[in-house]
């Protein structure tokens, strides 16, 4: 991590004001939140808005969600330290900069290589070291890293795709936007003896998952 941060007390103001405020309360989700330099994981010429209340574009059609969404998806995986990620849609690898703060394992798949690349580079220059940036559908899960604690997926599936929740382990926590392509529920499910709780979390508009268990292509209904 830089020593010199120019941010910091942006991302405190961030933390208070959009995130505190409005009722997240888990003290390490909030360390982590106020410690991971944001602005390092947007493109050039939007360092000045990495600590606005909204999302960001981050090239390819993609975003960087709004730190409040980041939060609240954070606090519902509910993260031990020596717990297991998997993290579906790296994007600009800020949520996985975060999950490494306060899991012991991440892994991060991406379907676009040049994102994924970027990723690894906002990583690197952010001194975030235990993310495993893989290229691929995430749709799929990723089968030689399960089972998995906690599972975020961080794009919108009509349905929760079905090896994701073979890949979670028992006892573990999914969280994902699910329903149709403009807007979707925010859903946590929690695995108990094989079975899944579905919990309602508020609704969300996110980017589409597209891959074999998501959405079928960029035009596909
Ligand atoms: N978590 C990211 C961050 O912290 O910047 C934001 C993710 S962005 C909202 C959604 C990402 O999901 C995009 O980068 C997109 O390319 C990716 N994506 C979409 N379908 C995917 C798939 N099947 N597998 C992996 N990634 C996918």
């Amino acid at each position: 991590m830089a020593e010199t941060d120019p941010c910091q007390e942006e991302r405190e103001e961030m933390v208070e004001f959009q995130i505190l405020a409005r009722g997240v309360r888990n003290p390490r989700v909030l360390a982590a939140m106020r410690k991971i330099p944001r602005h390092l994981f947007v493109p050039k010429g939007y360092e000045r808005a990495a600590y606005e209340d909204r999302p960001l574009p981050i090239g390819e059609g993609q975003t960087i969600s709004q730190p409040y969404i980041v939060a609240v998806m954070t606090e519902q995986l509910d993260l031990a330290p020596q717990d297991r990620v998997l993290e579906v849609g790296t994007g600009s690898g800020y949520q996985a900069a975060l999950l490494a703060e306060l899991a012991g394992t991440v892994i991060s798949v991406e379907r676009l290589e040049d994102l994924a690349d970027r990723a690894q580079k906002n990583l690197a220059r952010a001194g975030v070291a235990g993310v495993r940036v893989i290229v691929g559908d995430g749709t799929e899960g990723y089968p030689p890293g399960a089972p998995y604690d906690a599972i975020i997926v961080t794009a919108a599936s009509p349905t929760v795709p079905e090896p994701l929740i073979d890949q979670l382990a028992e006892g573990g926590r999914l969280v994902a936007p699910i329903g149709p392509r403009d807007c979707q529920d925010l859903i946590k499910l929690v695995k108990h003896e094989g079975q899944v709780e579905k919990i309602p979390l508020g609704g969300v508009c996110f980017v589409p998952l597209i891959g074999q268990f998501g959405w079928r292509g960029e035009g596909s209904p």
